[in-house]
């Protein structure tokens, strides 16, 4: 936990969400700002600034992020239509907080390129 870090207090309940999924590695919740109809963000615990803290030792916890998003993406009724999983690495790619997060987005058609 990271006193400033507010997907840190997400994670640990200390500032409310409305939260999707939790597991002991791994918290998912409704985006405040929403991009479309379904948008997920899907955290681990452990504070992680940028996918480039990332080391071996967190491979299996990227596999839970990333099982955790089809998981709810299925809850979500998107198996079928299909959905986008998004990380964003540092401000030039739209990271704007500094904890890691997959997101979920879907429930309409998506652009390709993204902006
Ligand atoms: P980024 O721009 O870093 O890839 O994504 C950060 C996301 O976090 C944005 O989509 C933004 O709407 C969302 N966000 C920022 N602060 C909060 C918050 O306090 N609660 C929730 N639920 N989402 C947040
Ligand atoms: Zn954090």
């Amino acid at each position: 936990m990271t006193e400033d870090c507010i997907f840190c207090k997400i994670a640990s309940g200390a500032v409310p969400s409305n939260l999707i999924y939790e597991s002991t590695s791994v918290v998912a919740f409704e985006d405040l700002n929403p991009q479309a109809p379904v948008h997920v963000l899907i955290i681990p615990r452990e504070h992680l600034a940028t996918l480039n803290d990332l080391t071996d030792a967190h491979t299996t916890l990227i596999g839970e992020l990333v099982m955790a998003a089809q998981q709810i993406a299925a809850d979500k009724g998107l198996a079928q239509m299909g959905y986008r999983l998004v990380w964003n690495c540092l401000e030039a790619a739209g990271q704007s907080v500094f904890h890691i997060h997959l997101h979920l987005l879907g429930g309409r058609r998506m652009q390709w390129p993204p902006g």
